[in-house]
């Protein structure tokens, strides 16, 4: 490579007319490309000519190989054609380049930080979840660790969405086919969608969305404007077909909760109910320690109203109170004209993590269609049938996809409040054990999450494995300990902090824990 790079040899950007190329990367013996061709290939198709070697793609490339002042080979790997498991093995060599080694240097510090918070790594060692051949790729198995952190955050949410005058609601996980007949997902999503299943005669579907549920329930009977807006959430888990070769631990996987919920309301009460949502985002962000992020509104393509359901006026409607919202709030974002889906505008956040990664989120998508394929109405004031706005909204998107950010933000060292083990108590030998044993009684009953370890090995050792599990803190105990009812607190990060009264300590310890502080 560096050879090429050095003789700078031109891309070469030539055209073939499909069956001429074919017969050209047959003769090379490129079966696999020809493969592609047939696929992908229009009447004429583009190859890029490197010297002798010669590749289908649509480029576009670098002009010239000169250009490429830095780069690396970053790994190989096993692949599968296509990331199908049952087609032909491939090796994939991965690699990168920039424009200058300053900023390969960065890239390459990025990714070692990246291995060394790498959540499958981190869920094995912590002990927090776990997928497994015998169920299935892409299907998550929450250990009790990974499932005290999912409570506090399921807690912490259904409490927030009740102080906001969500109801929280439950659908079924399976539903008749004509259903999503009904919703069009049998049409437009059914790649995404797990295979129908026979039950005595009739067809159902395992939910790939939440979305029906909520709407069965709103249209479950006549409902007036005084009843809007009406915000059906459900922690609702949805199954999703993806190839087992592109499943990727809690990020990518086949089986997921979302925080959902659907609004449904009148147009005037669009942009309050919008603004409640991306405030409620941004206090998500907050709460578990997220500092920067990055907003983008999707808009209609102008040029080409006739791709889009609901009329001008609701686009109109949706996009302005989209767009005025994020400016009366002061939260910069980038406009995407053209890049809304068929159904409705919509803002999208992405947090950005501790080594600058940013990470798809929150998503406030307005439907204009859903609402007319179910007929949904509400009677207004002037006594006459409307049809009501609706609103999905989804703020951490997977439960997760969510804690697998959670862990690669936080290297596993999770705050105090999200820590499935908040203090481990070390007894200094066996004769400590009595008094080691009424401090973690006392501080179970104060309801911190305490462990005792009255192993019989070091206690440096003892200290090394509390360190490893990323136990926020250790408390280690002895003859004056016991004496004046004191404990010796060593935190994760910082090491020893001092003696100090085991009340004073628990007082420490539930102020971080019931203000769920993220830096202490
Ligand atoms: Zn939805």
């Amino acid at each position: 490579m560096q050879e090429l790079a050095k003789a700078n040899l031109p891309n070469e950007r030539v055209y073939f007319p499909k069956a001429e190329g074919l017969k050209l990367f047959e003769q090379m013996g490129e079966f696999l490309k020809c493969e592609l061709i047939q696929e992908k290939a229009d009447a004429v198709f583009s190859a890029y000519r490197t010297g002798k070697f010669l590749d289908f793609c649509r480029g576009p490339h670098v002009p010239s190989m000169g250009r490429i002042k830095a780069f690396k080979l970053l790994s190989v790997a096993g692949a599968h054609w296509k990331g199908d498991e049952r087609s032909h093995p491939m090796q994939r060599i991965y690699g990168t380049a920039f424009f200058s080694p300053k900023d390969l240097e960065a890239y390459l510090h990025q990714i070692e930080e990246a291995k060394k918070r790498d959540h499958r790594r981190l869920g094995k060692d912590l002990d927090l979840f776990s997928i497994q051949e015998d169920a299935g790729p892409g299907l998550v198995f929450w250990h009790p660790k990974g499932g005290v952190i999912r409570r506090e955050i399921e807690d912490w949410l259904r409490a927030e969405l009740t102080a906001r005058g969500y109801d929280l609601v439950f659908t079924p996980h399976a539903m008749r086919l004509h259903l999503w007949e009904t919703s069009g997902h049998t049409n437009f999503y059914r790649e995404n969608m797990f295979g129908v299943m026979d039950v005595e005669n009739d067809q159902y579907q395992l939910k790939p969305m939440n979305c029906p549920g909520h709407i069965l329930i709103y249209r479950s009977r006549a409902r007036s404007y005084r009843e809007l807006p009406m915000r059906l959430a459900e922690l609702g888990t949805v199954y999703r077909y993806e190839r087992s070769g592109v499943t990727h631990g809690l990020l990518r996987v086949r089986g997921f909760t979302q925080d959902d919920a659907h609004i449904f309301c009148m147009p005037g009460q669009l942009e309050a109910e919008v603004q409640a949502c991306v405030e409620f985002a941004l206090l998500v962000l907050e709460t578990f320690g997220f500092d920067s992020y990055q907003v983008e509104l999707s808009a209609r393509d102008p040029q080409h109203a006739e791709h889009y359901a609901g009329t001008v006026e609701e686009w109109n409607l949706a996009e302005s109170a989209l767009m005025n919202t994020l400016k009366r709030m002061n939260v910069p974002f980038k406009y995407m004209p053209g890049e809304a889906v068929f159904y409705g505008p919509k803002i999208d956040i992405k947090l950005v993590d501790a080594i600058g990664r940013p990470w798809q989120l929150t998503t406030v998508q307005f439907d204009f269609n859903l609402p007319r394929r179910f007929g949904l109405e509400y009677v207004g004031p002037d006594g006459q049938a409307h049809t009501p706005v609706m609103v999905h909204r989804a703020l951490l998107g997977s439960i997760e996809r969510f804690f697998g950010v959670l862990i690669e933000h936080y290297a596993g060292a999770f705050p105090v409040w999200l820590s499935p083990v908040q203090a481990v108590v070390l007894p200094i030998s066996d004769k400590h054990l009595t008094y080691a044993q009424s401090v973690a009684d006392e501080l179970r009953r104060a309801k911190v999450r305490v462990q005792l370890d009255d192993r019989n090995e070091k206690l440096n050792a003892r200290i090394r494995d509390a360190q490893l599990q990323k136990v926020p803190f250790m408390l280690v105990v002895g003859d004056r300990e016991a004496e004046n009812r004191s404990v010796a607190v060593r935190r994760r990060d910082t090491g020893d902090v001092g003696s100090r009264p085991l009340a004073e300590f628990i007082v420490w310890a539930r102020q971080l824990i019931d203000t769920r502080a993220t830096k202490w």
